[in-house]
């Protein structure tokens, strides 16, 4: 069982399902290649990802039991938001407003929403 707040199982829901596609992915490569089990697992998480890396750390632990992933630690690299101004003015500094200092133009979300299966180590005999 979870929490009692609902807000509290809505995120660990959340993790959960992230968790689940993970292994979906990572099943499908270790098919592709033949593998016998898996080594380690990357993950590249970003800032504004809505992702609680704790909680995945727990739903990752939770599912990898009796599968591929058992003996595998799961690795999170965590990818810091950048904003960029879409008119090609470059980023905009941490902190600042989301606008372009330059011209006004709400920024555009470069980089740290991404939730990538980023490496994985094989054992392919
Ligand atoms: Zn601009």
């Amino acid at each position: 069982m979870w929490g009692p707040a609902s807000s509290e199982i809505d995120v660990t829901m959340h993790e959960y399902s992230i968790v689940q596609a993970l292994f979906d992915q990572i099943e499908e490569s270790a098919r592709r290649r033949g593998a016998v089990a898996v080594h380690k697992v990357k993950v590249r998480i970003g800032e504004v990802a809505g992702v609680e890396v704790a909680l995945l750390r727990t739903a990752y632990d939770t599912f990898r039991e009796r599968t591929l992933c058992a003996d595998a630690p799961l690795e999170v690299e965590q990818v810091a938001a950048r904003w960029t101004c879409p008119a090609g003015h470059g980023d905009i500094a941490r902190g600042r407003a989301l606008v372009c200092p330059a011209c006004a133009r709400p920024a555009r979300l470069a980089e740290g929403d991404e939730i990538v299966l980023e490496q994985l180590e094989l054992e392919v005999p």
